[in-house]
């Protein structure tokens, strides 16, 4: 992807514009919306596609794999309720987008891609474009328990079950949101570690994501 990073009147509107477009499908939060109106969507993609950049749709990266839609990017984020400071693990950076509105949330955020070429990609397009998340390449369905316990643990991807390694990452308090299903559809379950051993689930609506890949997946 050669860019020129170029953020004018036309990027800035179209940006405004699908807030709006969010805000009518009922995303409520302003600074989940304020965070989507500061990101550009654009530098994620080609320059002969940037005119989609700003419809509300998924997008081929590459790899088999998509950029997701803002308004899933903008339900995951409402359901996490990101407090400044919070850590956050992201499973499936694909481009980097999610990433980026974590990180302006104030999260301090690891993120994980199993596709090595997108990775290599995200790490250079990121901290070109100012956001410094900590990189990680691997099979993410296991999390990463280095660097646990976590505040919030997201998953961009379709995953067959909850991966329970994954809940044992979590803070007492945190949340896990993370896709459910098979193949075709999954539901938003968003889970809250209420103790030790004790956690509250809950379904929400249903999505279509590429599948989570790994020894706790697909
Ligand atoms: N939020 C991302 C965005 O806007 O670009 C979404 C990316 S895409 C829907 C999901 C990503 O999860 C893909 O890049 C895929 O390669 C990655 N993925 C799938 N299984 C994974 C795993 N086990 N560990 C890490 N990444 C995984």
């Amino acid at each position: 992807m050669a860019h020129k990073f170029v953020d004018n009147y036309r990027e800035r509107g179209a940006r405004k514009k699908l807030v709006e477009i969010l805000g009518d499908r009922g995303i409520q939060d302003k600074n989940v919306l304020k965070a989507i109106a500061k990101v550009p969507r654009h530098y994620f993609f080609d320059e002969t596609f940037w005119i989609q950049a700003y419809k509300d749709i998924a997008f081929p990266i590459g790899d088999g794999q998509t950029i997701s839609q803002p308004y899933t990017v903008a339900y995951q984020t409402e359901l996490l309720h990101i407090k400044r400071g919070d850590k956050v693990l992201e499973i499936g950076t694909g481009s980097g987008y999610q990433t980026c509105i974590l990180l302006e949330l104030g999260a301090q955020v690891y993120t994980i891609e199993r596709k090595e070429n997108l990775f290599n990609r995200t790490i250079q397009v990121l901290p070109h474009m100012g956001y410094h998340p900590e990189f990680f390449c691997g099979d993410g369905s296991k999390g990463i328990l280095e660097h646990a316990p976590y505040d919030k643990i997201l998953v961009t991807a379709g995953a067959p079950f909850v991966p329970e390694i994954l809940l044992k990452q979590l803070k007492i308090g945190g949340v896990l949101v993370i896709p459910v299903g098979d193949e075709n559809a999954q539901k938003m379950v968003t889970v809250l570690r209420v103790s030790e051993t004790d956690y509250e689930k809950f379904e929400l609506d249903t999505f279509r994501f590429v599948p989570l890949v790994g020894d706790q997946a697909w």
